[in-house]
Parts: structure tokens; sequence; C-alpha cells
């Protein structure tokens, strides 16, 4: 039961950052730093998660920030 490491785990506007560091906004590719604790937040470079988004993420409950290891 060593299984720490959960494969593409994604997560949306709005969740808690389980871990400071990069995460990728996996539909433009933009990568941005987030602080532990803090909360996750649209994609500055393409809002997605938001009306303004890309046509595949503009709904607000879609997952879209993936941590780089
Ligand atoms: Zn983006």
């Amino acid at each position: 039961m060593m299984k720490d490491q959960t494969p593409s785990k994604r997560y949306k506007i709005g969740d808690l950052v389980p871990t400071s560091g990069a995460y990728l906004c996996v539909p433009c590719g933009y990568v941005q730093e987030f602080e532990e604790g803090t909360r996750f937040i649209t994609c500055e470079a393409c809002f997605a998660g938001t009306p303004d988004g890309p046509e595949e993420s503009q709904d607000p409950n879609d997952e879209f920030w993936e941590f780089l290891p």
C-alpha cells in the first residue's frame, strides 16, 4: 500500500491546492505556480473553467489543472 502517486489527478477552479508547485493547464498548455492551501483559479492564458474559456473547458466543474511532478 505504498501508492502515493495518483496519475494525472486534475483540479478545478475553487479546489484547494494540495501541494505547492507548478500546474499545467491541460486545455492550453500554460504552466502556473500555485501555493499549497490556496485555491485554484482560472487559467490566465485561456480562462478555462469560465464562459470565456476554450470551447471544451467552459464548465466551472471542469478539472483542468494538472500537477507537474
Ligand atoms: Zn489555459
